[in-house]
C-alpha cells in the first residue's frame, strides 16, 4: 500500500508489515519524502493480523530511525577498540573470510546472529 497526500505531494503513506517480533504486524507510515522523515507510524486497520493494533515497541521505532547514533552503514572493530564505517562489499568480504577460517570442529555457542523475523518472509 502507498498513498499520496492530497494536501502535499510529498507526504506519502506506506504499508509495511512491522520487522521487530513474530507477530508481523500491519503498519501504516507516513513519510515526508523530501525531509526523509518519519511522520507518524500507526497500525494498519486492514491487516487481518493485528487489525490496526500496535505494540509501543512499533511507534518508537521513529525514535530508533531518528536517532543520531544509529548505525546506518557496517563498522568494524580496530586494534585499538575503536570503530571505523566501512562498506557493505567488505563487511561481506571481511565477514566470509573469518567464517571460512573457523575450525571445523567450532561449537554452535560460539557464533551468533540476528535477523528480524520478517525479514525472512
Ligand atoms: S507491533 Fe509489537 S507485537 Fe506487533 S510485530 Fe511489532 S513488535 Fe511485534
Amino acid at each position: 500500500m502507498q498513498s499520496t497526500s492530497d494536501s502535499d505531494p510529498r507526504i506519502d503513506t506506506i504499508g509495511r508489515t512491522c520487522p521487530i517480533c513474530e507477530a508481523c504486524c500491519g503498519l501504516r507510515v507516513q513519510v515526508d519524502r523530501e525531509a526523509r522523515r518519519i511522520l507518524r507510524i500507526e497500525g494498519d486497520p486492514d491487516d487481518f493480523r493485528s487489525r490496526g493494533y500496535l505494540c509501543p515497541k512499533a511507534t518508537a521505532m521513529q525514535g530508533v530511525y531518528e536517532d543520531p547514533e544509529r548505525l546506518r552503514r557496517p563498522v568494524r572493530k580496530r586494534a585499538d577498540g575503536s570503530w571505523q564505517e566501512i562498506g557493505w562489499e567488505e563487511a561481506f568480504d571481511f565477514a566470509a573470510e573469518r567464517l571460512a577460517q573457523q575450525p571445523p570442529d567450532l561449537a554452535p555457542i560460539d557464533l551468533g546472529f540476528f535477523t528480524a523475523l520478517t525479514a525472512l518472509s
